[in-house]
């Protein structure tokens, strides 16, 4: 068979089904088999039956007709798969959005490349030029060779990233599997490229990002600690070190609350709310270091979750705020002591915005203005309204003026509390200017000084009683001396003249009028408090009780009196007579004050004075004393009256019946005893005076009951020493008309002259106090030191000081008050010189 006619053959049988074909061959086999037989009987001569061959041939040819058929089937369905599979393939590579290449492993020249490799490498057409070489894709093209290499080396399916570059030149990113297999009989590298440049991108910015954050939780000076859900540290950055002073080594794994005062409620509780989903936004908190110190802290937590949103851990940002803390601890003991210093000098102080008249008070200012921070809101208006109504223009036009000169601002005014009450203030101010010199800004001070005030007011009282006291006193000195001539000769000339003469009336008359001025002077004297005291430790009550019957004679029967005296009242030290005086002023005023009637009380307690009250009437001294207050419900005292009611003279009554002496004496009387008074009155109400004297803690003083000393006149040696002429003749007149020897100097140095000369034969000096050149007890003093048997009578009219501390003269001194009659000159030398 000619080979053409074999595929023909071939062909045909290709085509045909294994049923036909089987058909076919069998047929023909037996057609054959039948030529054969009858060819072979006519050679042969051998008759075969036709029917028995044509079965044989039959049953031979069938199975072997079909054998081959099924083989010829699956040779042919086989390449029908081969070529199906092909094209399979083909499509699948070329719709696949991978490119693909095939290069030569030897050379690298491709071999195969899909479209989809063209358009990826920016080919006009997509085709990438034929049997290029792969080095040309790669940049640097070097690298191509290092790529098939290495997937010569793998023998099987290799991932490797590679970097290329496009038509245009621009570099690409891929991530290649590669294998090496034959390829049309040669070794060829098969490999698919994806294009990675984008997530290359993404992910180089990813790791430089991550870098940065690496670079700034290293260098943050915040430390960044996280912790896991069972607390366990994961990350500690270097500021965590330094704040905790734990290192990252000793740290990390560990469980946080094991760590100094980690463990703490406070501490697991906001773990805990951060691992709930919450978040922990600056918390201070107050920690321990690991050497001790004490920090703190201010504290931000906020969870971190994974790709499913759960917590998985506690992002912690911690910032030392020790070194803040100090300051602002610093800060604030300095605000509050200078908030301190300001409320012990009443200085408040304030800011002014002169642009938005914004104005700020410390809180002394608030204080002193009586207002509160809660609801006073500080403007110049709401200032000016606090203002006292009569001070406002003068004080807002002084501050226009300072503003405008720029010159510093000063001024003392009034206030007016919510409440009422006034309240005197200093105000300074200064300013600040911007670039132009225009006043920008004002900062003051407000002192309050109204006790200043007040005690100024109080000095300036005291000053002016003491002036009016000395002058006072000063008459009453010279008038003393005067009285005394005038009584002693009035007396001399009464016991001359007789009774029965009229020139022994005229004399009288001069006594009496002598008497009247030497009881104007006794009070002038008590006022000035230059008074002689002789004080005695006494009960204040037993002095009222043995009082009450004449004040109440002295009252009148319109007036109730009332007297509440304390039960257990302490005694105090003073001169009975001058009490008395004192209760009796006191008394008679208050009924003055009650022409109509009212209720006239006489009150004793006890105070305890603990600390200084300058807030008081007046300044009195921190200790213990008796109280005296003699209250009325009378007319009260004007405002415009009440600075001058303790002046001497001063009086609102008609002019036969006040003195003005009744109260200065007081004044003076209580004062000289080391005590105080004040004044409370409100007119058409009433007025309470009260007198305060120092409390003693000795026993009452009871006057001994001595029998009155017979009296000797032995004709003895009395030296008399008085400055004053008249005085000093009716000594020496009354004296020798009594049977003395009488020696008389006018100074201390011719006394003392003179009894060197007389010597032991003086028995007695009789000494004016007030003296120039030498006191009487300046005298006295070198007399004891030459004739200490020489006794000394003391004459005085008033004291500064010579005769005892305060015009109280000293235990055992003799003293007799001028201005004196001759017979109390008399009894009293002849006391002295009684055996
Ligand atoms: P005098 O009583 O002679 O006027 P004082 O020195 O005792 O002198 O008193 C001075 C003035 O003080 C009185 O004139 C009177 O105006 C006032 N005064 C004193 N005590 C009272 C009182 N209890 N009530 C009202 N005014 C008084």
């Amino acid at each position: 068979m000619s080979p053409s006619s074999k595929d023909h053959l071939a062909d045909f049988l290709s085509r045909c089904s294994v049923g036909q074909g089987v058909a076919l061959i069998t047929a023909v086999g037996t057609i054959v088999c039948l030529l054969l037989a009858l060819s072979f009987s006519l050679i042969s001569g051998i008759a075969y039956s036709p029917l028995m061959i044509a079965v044989v041939a039959l049953l031979t040819a069938a199975p072997i007709a079909y054998i081959l058929m099924v083989r010829i089937d699956r040779l042919r369905s086989s390449e029908r798969i081969s070529v199906e599979n092909k094209s399979r393939l083909s499509t699948i590579v070329e719709i696949s959005a991978l490119p693909v290449i095939i290069a030569r492993q030897s050379d690298g020249v491709m071999l195969y490349a899909t479209p989809r490799a063209g358009e990826w490498l920016k080919y006009p057409i997509d085709r990438l030029p034929k049997s290029s070489l792969l080095g040309h894709y790669f940049d640097p093209p070097e690298a191509a060779e290092t790529f098939v290499a290495e997937v010569r080396q793998a023998e099987r399916v290799v991932d490797l990233e590679v970097r290329m570059k496009t038509a245009e030149g621009d570099p690409i990113w891929a991530s290649v599997s590669a294998v090496l297999r034959d390829f049309e009989g040669q070794q060829a590298v098969y490999a698919t490229f994806r294009d990675i440049t984008e997530q290359k991108r993404v992910n180089d910015r990813l790791s430089a990002l991550n870098d940065t954050l690496q670079a700034m939780i290293q260098a943050s000076p915040l430390a960044v600690i996280v912790l896991n859900e069972e607390g366990l540290i994961q990350l500690w950055n270097p500021a965590a070190g330094e704040i905790f002073g734990w290192s990252t080594q000793e740290v990390l794994g560990r469980s946080a609350p094991t760590l100094t005062e980690f463990n703490l409620p406070e501490f697991l509780d906001l773990h805990r709310r951060v691992l709930r989903g919450g978040g922990v936004d600056g918390v201070t908190l107050r920690r321990q270091r690991k050497d001790g110190a004490r920090i703190d802290l201010t504290v931000w937590m906020a969870p971190l979750h994974d790709a499913q949103q759960r917590v998985v851990s506690n992002l912690a940002l911690v910032s030392d705020i020790t070194e803040q803390k100090k300051a602002e601890e610093a800060l604030q003991t300095s605000q509050d002591s200078l908030s301190r210093a300001q409320q012990i000098a009443h200085i408040g102080n304030w800011e002014q915005n002169l642009d938005t008249g914004e104005l700020t008070f410390s809180e002394e200012a608030y204080r002193i203005f009586g207002r509160s921070k809660a609801t006073f809101r500080p403007s110049l208006d709401t200032f000016y309204q606090s203002v006292h109504p009569d001070d406002r223009d003068t004080i807002r036009a002084a501050f226009r003026e300072a503003i405008a000169t720029r010159r510093p601002y000063h001024s003392v005014h009034r206030v007016i509390r919510p409440n009422g009450t006034e309240r005197f203030v200093r105000q300074h101010a200064e300013f600040t200017c911007d670039s132009t010199g225009r006043a920008i800004r004002a900062s003051g001070t407000v002192q309050d000084i109204t006790e200043f005030k007040q005690l100024e007011e109080q000095l300036r009282q005291s000053q002016k009683m003491e002036a009016v006291g000395r002058l006072a006193g000063g008459i009453a000195h010279d008038f003393n001396n005067l009285l005394t001539v005038i009584h002693g000769y009035s007396q001399l000339l009464l016991m001359a003249v007789d009774t029965e003469e009229t020139r022994h009336g005229y004399a009288e008359q001069i006594l009496e009028a002598g008497e009247r001025a030497a009881a104007l002077t006794r009070q002038l004297l008590a006022f000035s408090r230059k008074q002689v005291l002789q004080p005695k430790v006494m009960d204040v009550n037993a002095v009222v009780g043995n009082m009450d019957s004449m004040l109440r004679r002295l009252i009148g029967g319109n007036i109730a009196f009332f007297s509440m005296l304390s039960p257990r009242l302490a005694k105090i030290r003073a001169d009975k007579s001058q009490l008395e005086q004192v209760v009796m002023n006191l008394v008679v005023n208050a009924r003055d004050a009650m022409p109509t009637g009212g209720e006239l009380i006489i009150e004793t307690s006890n105070l305890s004075l603990l600390e200084a009250d300058p807030k008081g009437d007046v300044n009195m001294l921190p200790g213990e004393y008796v109280m005296l207050a003699v209250k009325d419900t009378g007319m009260g005292i004007q405002a415009d009256v009440l600075p001058h009611i303790f002046e001497p003279f001063f009086t609102t009554k008609d002019v036969n019946k006040g003195t003005g002496l009744g109260l200065s004496t007081v004044y003076g009387i209580i004062h000289q005893s080391g005590g105080y008074v004040t004044v409370e009155t409100k007119p058409e109400h009433g007025t309470t005076f009260r007198a305060f004297l120092p409390a003693v803690l000795e026993p009452v003083d009871i006057a001994p009951l001595t029998p009155q000393p017979a009296l000797s006149y032995n004709g003895e040696t009395i030296l008399v020493v008085e400055d004053e002429p008249g005085v000093r003749s009716l000594i020496r007149t009354i004296l020798e008309e009594s049977g003395y020897t009488v020696l008389a100097a006018e100074r201390g140095k011719e006394a003392l002259e003179l009894l060197s000369k007389a010597g032991a034969s003086v028995r007695l000096m009789v000494t004016d106090v007030v003296m120039p050149e030498m006191s009487g007890r300046e005298l006295a003093d070198r007399l004891a030191e030459t004739h200490p048997s020489i006794k000394v009578l003391y004459l005085s009219g008033y004291t500064n000081d010579q005769i005892g501390h305060d015009g109280v003269i000293d235990q055992g001194m003799s003293f007799l008050q001028k201005p004196f009659l001759p017979e109390m000159l008399i009894r009293k030398v002849g006391e002295l010189l009684s055996p």
